[in-house]
């Protein structure tokens, strides 16, 4: 008995020693973050440069975000909807996860209108691509090998680093237009696409889509496709979706947002679509959303299912087609110039090589000084986008045509 009630005092006294031993352990993974000085430095550029020629009018052509304001049916339906919730027998409180059926079925119809089928059950409603894309990766193991295309949006790195995931690249470069094809000899097991894509504003064909789809399926991959910018794609031969790709459902995933096709990037509201194919991973993310996300304000979802009405799909296409106009100006610019770009018209980005073989920061120094433009520089994408420098469409007309004006005293032959 004595020797049981040593041990058992021993033992207690071990647990203890264990516990106050123990140390509290946070993810150092975040340590391995690359800190982005891109934007804070452009800022910074700018700012000085604007003190010390207070008489210079700067013209931003590096704006990431949208500019327009939401659109007619939008903020109608937004309205609606407010008064919806001032009334005890139309007030909502939580709504389901994943979305309401009523944005479901708009989205449904919206890919049907591009002959793609899909299950009320495939259609996740959220608050954002971003969101998504990182949260996704919930649902697979931190032994897996992404694949990501340099130069890219880095959520898709960071969010892979914050996990401890190996991350390998797919080099995007001149030679393949910034648009890399699958390497067959390596083996990884999540493919990020983004198309069109941002920075480059290059665009994937259904040929070069269906070779990391047949790609993905060979290796057992998912490949993780960003959608963000379809509805800058004009060209009915192009896809706006992956799932125009026979055997898409099969291995990919999609992200899609209204953040750039309707002005929400404020407002807030996406949708991702997970094939019940993936058998596993549709359900997973189910669970993972029902556990750990409360879905979509009411209000905002009767305005995103306005984005889908008729009124509304004429209406963001002005918008879109605002933005494309201005692209317009840039690469006849460009052209004119006889400097190489890509992007532009599926995208509101263009993506140009820095003439005279400026590194991206020169050139970024060089437009300031001479003709107070402001862009981003290729290089804070990836280390593939040095010597390269993107532009955007998202100015006003007025000052995307001056800009233009001025970058032609520089740059015509
Ligand atoms: C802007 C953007 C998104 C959209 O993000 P939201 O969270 O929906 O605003 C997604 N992917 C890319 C590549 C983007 O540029």
């Amino acid at each position: 008995m004595l020797m049981y009630q040593i041990k058992n005092f021993c033992i207690i006294i071990l647990q203890d020693i264990r516990i106050y031993e123990g140390e509290m352990n946070i993810n150092e993974n975040y340590l391995n973050l690359e800190q982005s000085y891109l934007f804070s430095t452009v800022a910074r550029k700018v700012n000085e440069f604007a003190k010390n020629n207070p008489d210079k009018k700067i013209i931003r052509l590096g704006i990431g975000d949208v500019t327009l304001p939401l659109c007619k049916a939008v903020i109608d339906a937004m309205h609606k909807a407010v008064d919806e919730m001032a009334k005890q027998e139309t007030f909502r409180g939580y709504g389901p996860e994943q979305g309401y059926d009523f944005l479901q079925n708009a989205v449904k119809n919206y890919y049907k209108k591009r002959s793609v089928e899909l299950e009320i059950s495939e259609i996740f409603i959220s608050d954002g691509a971003k969101s998504d894309l990182g949260n996704i990766l919930d649902l697979f193991s931190k032994d897996n090998t992404v694949l990501v295309p340099d130069p890219v949006y880095p959520v898709y790195v960071d969010t892979n680093i914050m996990a401890g995931r190996k991350v390998v690249f797919a080099n995007a470069n001149g030679e393949n237009g910034f648009l890399p094809m699958p390497d067959l000899s390596q083996k990884v097991d999540i493919i990020y696409i983004c198309s069109p894509n941002n920075p480059t504003g290059a665009v994937y064909n259904k040929e070069q889509l269906k070779q990391w789809v047949d790609y993905a399926k060979s290796i057992n991959a998912i490949i993780l496709f960003d959608a963000a910018y379809e509805c800058f794609v004009s060209d009915e031969n192009l896809p706006k979706s992956i799932y125009e790709i026979d055997g898409a459902k099969d291995c990919a995933i999609e992200f899609c947002s209204l953040s750039k096709t309707a002005g929400f990037t404020g407002t807030r509201c996406g949708y991702t679509i997970v094939p019940e194919n993936l058998d596993k991973l549709n359900k997973f993310w189910l669970r993972r959303q029902t556990t750990k996300f409360n879905g979509v304000p009411y209000i905002i979802q009767r305005g995103a299912e306005a984005v889908f009405s008729d009124n509304g799909q004429k209406e963001i296409k002005e918008n879109i087609e605002y933005y494309k106009e201005n692209a317009k100006t840039i690469s006849q610019t460009l052209d004119e110039c006889g400097i190489w770009y890509t992007g532009g018209k599926h995208s509101p980005y263009i993506w140009l090589k820095c003439p005279n073989n400026m590194t991206s920061w020169e050139f970024f120094d060089y437009l300031l000084e001479n003709i107070q433009v402001v862009g981003t520089p290729g290089s804070g994408f990836g280390k593939n986008g040095e010597g390269y420098f993107r532009l955007t469409s998202f100015g006003s007309k007025e000052n995307t045509i001056e800009a233009m004006k001025r970058f032609k005293t520089l740059f015509k032959k």
